[in-house]
């Protein structure tokens, strides 16, 4: 008994230590700037939360030159519809901060928007799972997309699209702002990939590659049915058509 009164003893004692240092502390930096400053140094810290609340709600910008990219996108690929990628490129996102928020990708495993992404969305989910971590994205909002980047190579033309849209966001993340009673705008990049040539681009994927629904292992020949390590019968996939192959927040 007595123990635990001395160790409770020596703890408010530091607790008083460390409150005259603090206190002496503010009254020096007082002297030293005086009362009038003092305020002003008050107030400076309380516009830094301010102006942090004012980034957090202003509209972002799409980065993009969606007119000049479009032609080059329609001298290689004549039926390219930039409407129509832009309207998936909204359906997937929103279909991808659901599953997150939701901690569920089931619908993301059978959606075969999703061939390219879902091992890395399943894994997302998996992470948060095991680490207790939620999300919420309510009220989304879409506002502008523009074409940001268009490559041809390797047996594969990618699209790269600037997205801007704002949704209220909570999170007990620590590495990521949220204000929950404000609306945060924000901008997302995404990529969409058509497969012109497998054989070059078997040879060469890097960045992300198709996998088996049954082992996971990476598909290195489409063209055969059935996996090469657990010879599991894989319906041939149609690479011919864009796909999302990636996405990401560029905004913090
Ligand atoms: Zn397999």
């Amino acid at each position: 008994m007595n123990f635990f009164i001395s160790v409770i003893g020596a703890l408010l004692g530091i607790l008083l230590a460390i409150g005259i240092v603090v206190f002496i502390i503010y009254c020096k930096l007082r002297s030293m700037v005086g009362p009038t400053n003092m305020k002003i140094l008050k107030n400076a810290i309380s516009n830094i939360k301010d102006l942090e609340r004012e980034e957090y709600s202003r509209e972002k910008n799409v980065k993009g030159m969606t007119k000049l990219l479009e032609e080059e996108i329609l001298r290689d690929f004549p039926d390219f519809n930039t409407e129509l990628i832009f309207s998936m490129c909204e359906t997937n996102l929103r279909k991808i901060l659901n599953a997150i928020e939701a901690q569920d990708d089931s619908k993301i495993k059978n959606d075969s928007n999703f061939i390219y992404l879902k091992k890395k969305i399943s894994e997302q989910i998996e992470d948060m799972k095991s680490n207790q971590i939620t999300e919420k994205y309510d009220n989304v909002e879409f506002y502008r997309h523009a074409i940001s980047a268009y490559t041809k190579k390797n047996g594969r033309a990618t699209i790269q699209i600037s997205s801007t849209l704002s949704y209220y966001y909570s999170t007990n993340r620590k590495d990521k702002k949220a204000f929950s009673d404000i609306k945060k705008q924000t901008r997302y990049t995404s990529e969409f990939v058509y497969v012109y040539d497998e054989t070059k681009f078997y040879e060469k994927q890097v960045s992300f590659s198709v996998h088996c629904p049954n082992c996971g292992a990476p598909l290195r020949k489409l063209n055969s049915n059935f996996c090469e390590y657990c010879s599991t019968y894989i319906e041939k996939i149609n690479l011919k058509i864009w796909k999302m192959s990636s996405y990401k927040e560029d905004y913090k």
